[in-house]
């Protein structure tokens, strides 16, 4: 069944000037909340990369995690975690982003990949691409591929798409 888009847009809550004056934060926990349109959303991430022969699904703390690892189990493979610096117990590999409001260091386990793993990442929303693009350079230097990046909620006017130099990306609801 197709996604209702229309659904999925009125279920996430604009908060204007959060987390600092100028943003506006577009808040998932409506839609999260409502248990056919989350899994609906899942299912249309995880079916969009249904071909794609995906190893590992890689989800960005936090509210990463709630849409990466569903998708993760519909697509029949493992969930890696990206966390904010130390976080991660085991040894780990670090990046510097920038993103819409700040900027901030990921990291994941060294071991997390294997060389060659093909690597889908997932996020809530993509914005400026700066956390997206530092866990893709993050994936690359364990050796693996990262075949696409899907996400929910993606803010156009910020570009990520073009940061992301020719990844494949599947986002649910666009915003021009
Ligand atoms: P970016 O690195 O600029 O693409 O930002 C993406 C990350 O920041 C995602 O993990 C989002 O959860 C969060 N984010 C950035 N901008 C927003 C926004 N306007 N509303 C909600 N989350 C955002």
């Amino acid at each position: 069944m197709a996604l209702d888009t229309d659904l999925v847009s009125a279920l996430v809550r604009d908060v204007v000037d959060f987390p600092e004056e100028g943003v506006v934060f577009k808040d998932i926990t409506p839609l999260l909340a409502d248990e056919a349109a989350f899994a609906a959303c899942v299912a249309a991430l995880a079916d969009a990369f249904a071909g794609a022969a995906v190893d590992k699904v890689v989800g960005i703390e936090a509210r990463g995690f709630i849409v990466a690892a569903p998708v993760a189990l519909r697509l029949g493979v493992g969930f890696v975690p990206v966390r904010k610096a130390g976080k991660l117990p085991w040894q780990v590999e670090r990046e510097s982003y920038t993103l819409e409001y700040g900027t901030g260091c990921l990291e994941i386990h060294s071991d997390a990949l294997a060389a060659g793993e093909r690597v889908l990442v997932v996020d809530d929303v993509l914005a400026t691409g700066g956390t997206a693009s530092a866990v893709t350079r993050l994936a690359g230097r364990l050796g693996s591929e990262v075949v696409g990046f899907g996400c929910i909620l993606e803010l156009g006017f910020l570009g990520g798409r073009a940061r992301l130099d020719g990844l494949r990306i599947e986002s649910l609801v666009r915003y021009p």
